[in-house]
Parts: C-alpha cells; structure tokens; sequence
C-alpha cells in the first residue's frame, strides 16, 4: 500500500524518467554504462561521440590495445580498468555472441566489466526485458531513505526491491529514483520541502 502511494508519487514527480547515457545501439549503451562507474553520466556523453566515431562496432573495441583504449576514455577516470573492461567485453561479444551484446542475465554477466548494475541497464534500456532492478548510489540511497530495504549491499537492496516493486515497473522505478536522486534527494542537501514524498518519508537525514 505504501509502495504503491510511492510509486503513483513518482509517476506523477517523473512520467518519462529514462536513461540519461546517450548510446544508439546495445553495444554503445553497455560501452557506456562501463565507462560511467565513478564519473557522471553528462562526462560520458562528452565522451561517447568520439570514442564511437573511432571505434564504431565491438570488432574495434576488441582489436585495439588497452593502453591505447585508455588514453582515449582518460576523462572518465579509472581508465586502465575500464579499458581492460571495454577490450574485454568487446572480445567476448565478438567470439561469444557474434558480436550482438546478449539478452540473458547469466550471459550478460559472463562480460568483462558487467556485473548486475551494468547488465540491468543494458537489458532494461536497450532490450525492455526487466532482468531485474538497477541498483546505483542514487536507488540505494533512496530505497533506505522509503524504507524500501535497510540493507547497504547492492544486490541484497535489489532482491528487496523486487519484492516491493511489481515487475513490470521495475525498468521505470529506477530510472525514476535516479532522476530523483538527482533533481531532490540529493545525498548531502536533499530538497525535501519540495518532495512530493515528503509526509510518506521518515529518513533519518530527512530536511524538512
Ligand atoms: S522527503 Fe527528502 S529525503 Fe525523503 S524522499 Fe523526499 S527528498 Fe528524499
């Protein structure tokens, strides 16, 4: 009951909450989504554009050195390991699944660089299959803060989740925490006399 109340909140708060990486293909939104651990998504579309017009399918990604692959992702931080990522996934795409980044959970998380998060995204965005429910700082944060889940492990937070949020919003639920994550339920200052959700929270480090 209470979830529901939440979740007609955040569909009146963020009707049409979608992924903010910019990609045209399953491939460029898994590149993508590797490539915004610890960066933001707004340095990644600065980035993506580029990287894709120099390697414009997994073939290219797969053949290019690593440390060539890292100098061009620089800006996005931790650049060896995601490049070791990017060649590795690209590598597996290519032999494994004929270059088309696969459908299933269990064969996306056979990617280099892919655990749930990543693959979440990729088959919530790019396919429409609800695999499960993405699990970012801002849907962890969030969840704890509803009282969705009191747990801090990602993937313990996403079983609470699926739980509480029926399947077929699970693609929706959280690109709408995210988007409230950033627009109001900031980590540090969250807007909460602005919240829709005000009267149905009781975090701890609630302002209002
Ligand atoms: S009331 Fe404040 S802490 Fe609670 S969900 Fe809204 S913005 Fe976040």
């Amino acid at each position: 009951m209470r979830a529901a109340e939440i979740l007609s909140h955040l569909d009146r708060m963020y009707p049409n909450a979608t992924c903010a990486l910019n990609h045209r293909t399953p491939w460029e939104l898994l590149v993508a989504t590797i490539l915004s651990a610890q960066c933001t998504d707004k340095r990644v579309n600065e980035v993506t554009p580029g990287l894709f017009a120099q390697y414009p399918t997994p073939w290219d990604f797969a053949a290019v050195p690593t440390e060539v692959l890292a100098r061009d992702i620089r800006s996005t931080g931790f650049f060896n390991n995601k490049a070791k990522s990017l060649v590795g996934a690209a590598q597996r795409v290519v032999k494994e699944y004929g270059g088309e980044v696969p459908k299933t959970m269990e064969e996306m998380l056979s990617i280099p660089g892919a655990a749930r998060k990543t693959a979440n995204v990729v088959l919530g965005t790019a396919y429409g299959i609800a695999a499960g429910i993405v699990v970012d700082t801002h849907v962890a944060r969030i969840s704890r803060r509803l009282d969705l889940t009191v747990n801090t492990d990602p993937v313990r937070i996403e079983q609470d989740l699926m739980e509480i949020v029926p399947e077929p919003r699970w693609i929706l639920f959280s690109h709408q925490l995210i988007a409230h994550g950033r627009a109001l339920c900031m980590a540090r200052a969250p807007e909460c006399e602005q919240c829709e959700l005000n009267a149905l929270c009781y975090a701890e480090d609630k302002r209002a």
